[in-house]
């Protein structure tokens, strides 16, 4: 979902360029940035809105993990579930690479 491109760079700043769920630097290079979103803690379905205090600065991993997680309204509740998911998409990501690395 998209948010004022001024209220955009605002949360990107506050929050240093780095992911607040995962820590990924978004600006660690362009691939990076461009993997840069901004993740309502409360909806605007909900009734959230798109003031900064609302916003979080996240990766389009992160991002893409919280979609279906509208019930969750708070930053510690929806953190939880992130790190959650990046423990169980980790070590099946361990287990790909192998194969595909052996395929070389
Ligand atoms: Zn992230």
């Amino acid at each position: 979902m998209t948010v004022p491109e001024k209220t955009w760079y605002q949360v990107f700043r506050r929050d240093k360029g780095l992911c607040q769920y995962c820590g990924l630097d978004l600006v660690a290079n362009f691939s990076t940035f461009n993997a840069a979103a901004v993740d309502h803690i409360i909806a605007k379905s909900s009734g959230g809105t798109d003031k900064p205090e609302n916003l979080i600065l996240c990766c389009t991993g992160c991002n893409g993990m919280l979609t279906r997680s509208n019930e969750l309204k708070t930053f510690v509740t929806r953190k939880q579930l992130v790190q959650k998911n990046h423990v169980e998409k980790e070590s099946w990501f361990a287990k790909f690479k192998r194969e595909v690395v052996e395929t070389r």
